[in-house]
């Protein structure tokens, strides 16, 4: 069997095809144009990659997004200046602080700094809260970049088995919360877990969340299954998944690949996210 690969690039130009057309009628009810912040201190490559693709993604849907840029040596305390600044800041409709951040800061006590109303990236303890009390408030963006996924590809969630691979604050929980919601049988695995492939197996979703490539193989997959993979590590050769995607398509239904599975959709829930902290604030 080979499974079918689900393109979430196509999904993800969906997404940001609907967002510009959306963005234009807010303009014209509003008059004013929905806006993103970003904050990146030091130069980390991959962050400033990051960030450059997010402020192309705001521009190509009709955004305005403004980049703060702070030097390594930063301290906690000027980046919570900024973060305080930003949320005063009536122009400021979305608020994103790209972490990782330098030693000296406390990636909490940033995320915690920021507005929970325009936490785009939706990690905020009150985001975070809402989520769990099932009032979701503003979703992490890689989370709903999965469930739109399963939501185009029509998946059936009630009753499902979904086993998750990852316990993170940005991905493995809220992934859990999210697919309970929708009255999956949600179990989530962990470093700890044992005999991981045989819990994998049992998932009619598998989402793998882990950081370590292709660590999931057929074994780990039930005939049939659809498979979620968020990993994105770099193997000697090249960019990989958790999941390995050769074997894993021999077994399962459907499959993202990576890369062009979750990664663009993170980018086209993060101006869902700014739209919708935008229209809260009117
Ligand atoms: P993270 O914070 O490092 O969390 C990794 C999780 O995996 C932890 O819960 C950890 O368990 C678990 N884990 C580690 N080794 C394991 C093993 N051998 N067996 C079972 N579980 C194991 O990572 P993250 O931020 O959630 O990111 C996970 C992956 O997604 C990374 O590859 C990251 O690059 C990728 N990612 C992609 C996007 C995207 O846009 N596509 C966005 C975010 C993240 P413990 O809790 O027990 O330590």
């Amino acid at each position: 069997m080979s499974a079918r690969v689900i393109d979430g690039k196509a999904v993800a130009a969906a997404v940001r095809e609907r967002v510009a057309g959306e963005v234009t009628a807010y303009v014209e009810e509003a008059g004013r144009v929905p806006s993103l912040a970003t904050v990146i201190v030091g130069e980390d490559p991959a962050s400033q990659i990051y960030i450059r693709n997010k402020h192309a993604a705001c521009e190509e849907v009709g955004m305005r997004s403004v980049h703060h840029a702070l030097p390594a040596e930063t301290t906690e305390n000027q980046l919570l200046e900024l973060v305080g600044e930003l949320g005063l800041h009536d122009d400021v409709d979305g608020i994103l602080v790209q972490l990782p951040v330098p030693e000296q800061i406390d990636p909490d006590a940033v995320v915690t700094a920021i507005d929970p109303r325009k936490d785009v990236d939706g990690l905020t303890p009150t985001n975070a809260g809402l989520l769990a009390h099932g009032t979701p408030g503003l979703i992490p963006c890689t989370p709903a970049g999965v469930m739109e996924l399963l939501r185009h590809e029509g998946i059936e969630l009630e009753g499902a088995e979904a086993v998750v691979v990852g316990r993170s604050k940005l991905v493995g929980v809220p992934v859990a919360r999210l697919l309970l919601a929708k009255n999956a049988t949600v179990t989530v695995c962990h470093s700890r877990t044992r005999d991981l492939a045989v819990v994998c197996r049992r998932a009619d979703v598998l989402v793998a969340a882990v950081g370590v490539p292709r660590l999931l193989s057929n074994d780990a997959v039930k005939p049939g299954a659809v498979v979620i993979d968020v990993g994105m590590n770099r193997a000697e050769d090249g960019l990989c998944g958790d999941v390995d995607f050769e074997a894993a398509s021999e077994v399962a239904a459907a499959i993202t690949p990576v890369p062009g599975g979750v990664g663009p959709m993170t980018i086209a829930m993060l101006l869902v996210n700014t739209l919708e902290a935008a229209r809260a604030r009117v």
